[in-house]
């Protein structure tokens, strides 16, 4: 290798390591210590041993937030499989194809952070198609399950659905407990743990997972910690500032009682000679006394004005100090300021879709209604969920279905307009709001969605495959966000019923 080449790349080297120390960032205090640490070096241009030390004392810091967060999943995972053993142990008969997928899909995904809330979205598939399967049992064929599950007495079914929910809700309230939330969510917490304590009713339950998945989504923010602990970072700041401040008064202090000290000590001196010229009885002695007085004098004046310039320089250094202080201060200010932007921004977005995802509708859509109540310019909303989407993980894989996952919203964007917003409202769920568009206009457009998804040319491992969508949708009325979206809810499951690839529309007249 030639020299610069070389050279060219260690600098790469350089900017590579400092650009991922960025990333290791706001995970524990000692260990961004160390990470400034090494960018400082690296700015420095310092040398391979003195990189090489900081590395080493790095090395089990970073060890050790990884194995807290490796802790933390593992927890979630075991979770996740305490909730289907309790679905197993019950004798409750979970469809086995969907059991696998969920459990394919808890391998592949416990250690991302992010997936966790569709993996509690599974599960919770996965406990209504139990649970109801359970109920038609209950009706219909109660003797012969009977027979072939020894366990599953009918006349205690419901009894053991209702024993299913429980164990559940106690599943996840130990969930709660482990989320690693700052502690400004322990009312939250405690309140959602206490509304899944008392909370016997499953419809009520898609909701009380929504908040815990909303919770989740914060923990993956960690918008809050980065708050905390810029909030902490300023409070030592000002602290510091502050003692500059303290230590500066007191050197002013010092500076006017030596100004007085000398005032004193200086009448004192006059008062002497005055007293000694009185007393003297020639000439020459009094020669010499005036002189030892002025000598005296001429010495307290020197020593003042030694003590004068130290402490002058003394403030001098502190101020310079302190402006210094309020600068880094300035400047760390700004650069938390942009990483909690982007924090917030990480946290509104789907990493699989880059669309907004369930928590920026839940931002956007009440300012939305309210704006439109106020004005009286109309508001629709559309839901499309991919029809038949489990059949796509099952037969090609998860990959694949992912894959749809990202083609679809590019299908739905073809035949939006400027103004429409759409979101990944969860698993193959998408939401679509329509500003300033009445139920006729968005009907079309929910129409030309669903013909363009339905005619695109998808493949997967070189076969295509016939995509489709269902819709639901609804123009806002006098109510609020939540009943206008489970009027749009309502209609994308007739819509399912009455066999997929359709528009249904809510049309508050009839
Ligand atoms: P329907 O027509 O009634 O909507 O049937 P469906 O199979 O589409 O609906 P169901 O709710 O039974 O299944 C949705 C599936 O979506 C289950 C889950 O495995 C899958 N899913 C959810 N999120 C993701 C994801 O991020 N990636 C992949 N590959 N699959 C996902
Ligand atoms: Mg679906
Ligand atoms: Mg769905």
């Amino acid at each position: 290798m030639t020299d610069t080449s070389q050279i060219q790349l260690v600098n790469a080297l350089r900017k590579a390591v400092s650009r991922t120390s960025l990333l290791a960032e706001g995970n524990d205090p000692e260990l961004d210590h160390a990470v400034r640490q090494i960018r400082l070096q690296i700015s420095k241009g310092a040398d391979a041993t003195a990189i090489q030390a900081i590395l080493d004392n790095v090395e089990p810091l970073l060890l050790k937030v990884d194995e807290a967060r490796l802790t933390r999943a593992k927890h979630f995972r075991e979770t996740l499989h305490d909730l289907i053993d309790i679905l197993d142990h019950h004798g409750q008969q979970v469809p086995q194809s969907q059991k696998n997928a969920f459990e394919s899909a808890i391998r592949s995904h416990w250690q991302s952070v992010p997936h966790w809330p569709s993996l509690l979205k599974e599960y919770l598939a996965l406990i209504e198609a139990s649970l109801a399967h359970n109920a038609q049992v209950e009706t219909k064929k109660a003797p012969l399950i009977a027979r072939l599950f020894k366990r599953a007495q009918p006349a205690k079914t419901k009894l053991n659905n209702q024993e299913v929910l429980q164990q559940v809700r106690h599943t996840l309230i130990g969930l709660l407990s482990n989320l690693a939330l700052p502690s400004d969510y322990d009312e939250q917490i405690s309140e959602l743990k206490n509304t899944l304590a008392q909370n016997k009713n499953f419809n009520d339950f898609p909701k009380i997972l929504d908040e815990l998945i909303a919770l989740i989504m914060i923990a993956i923010g960690n918008t809050q910690e980065g708050l905390t602990s810029y909030l902490n970072e300023l409070n030592k700041q000002l602290a510091s500032i502050n003692d500059s401040i303290v230590k500066s008064y007191r050197s002013q202090k010092s500076l006017s009682e030596s100004r007085e000290g000398l005032n004193t000590s200086m009448q004192k001196q006059v008062q002497e000679a005055a007293n000694a010229v009185q007393q003297a009885d020639d000439l020459d002695s009094l020669k010499a006394l005036i002189n030892e007085r002025m000598a005296n004098i001429s010495d307290t004046m020197a020593q003042y004005r030694k003590q004068m310039l130290a402490q002058e320089k003394m403030s001098t250094q502190s101020i310079s100090l302190l402006k210094s202080k309020v600068t880094r201060m300035e400047k760390d200010t700004s650069s938390l300021r942009t990483s909690l932007q982007e924090k917030l921004a990480q946290a509104m977005t789907d990493a699989l879709t880059d669309l907004p995802n369930r928590a920026a509708y839940q931002d956007t859509i009440l300012p939305l209604c309210s704006n439109s109540l106020a004005n009286g310019s109309p508001l629709s909303l559309a839901i499309c969920d991919i029809d038949f989407f489990k059949q796509v993980n099952d037969t090609w894989g998860h990959l694949a279905g992912d894959k749809v996952l990202r083609l679809v919203p590019r299908q739905i964007r073809n035949v939006l307009a400027a103004s429409d917003l759409l979101f990944r409202y969860g698993g193959e769920e998408f939401v679509i709001v329509f500003p300033g568009t009445p139920l006729s206009d968005a009907q079309q457009r929910a129409e030309a969605i669903r013909k363009e998804v339905e005619k695109a040319p998808f493949n997967v491992n070189g076969e295509p495959v016939s995509i489709t969508v269902s819709i639901g949708l609804a123009e806002l009325t006098q109510e609020n966000y939540e009943t206008f979206f489970s009027r749009a809810d309502k209609q994308l499951y007739s819509a399912k019923e009455a066999g997929r690839n359709k528009v249904m529309v809510d049309n508050p007249e009839t």
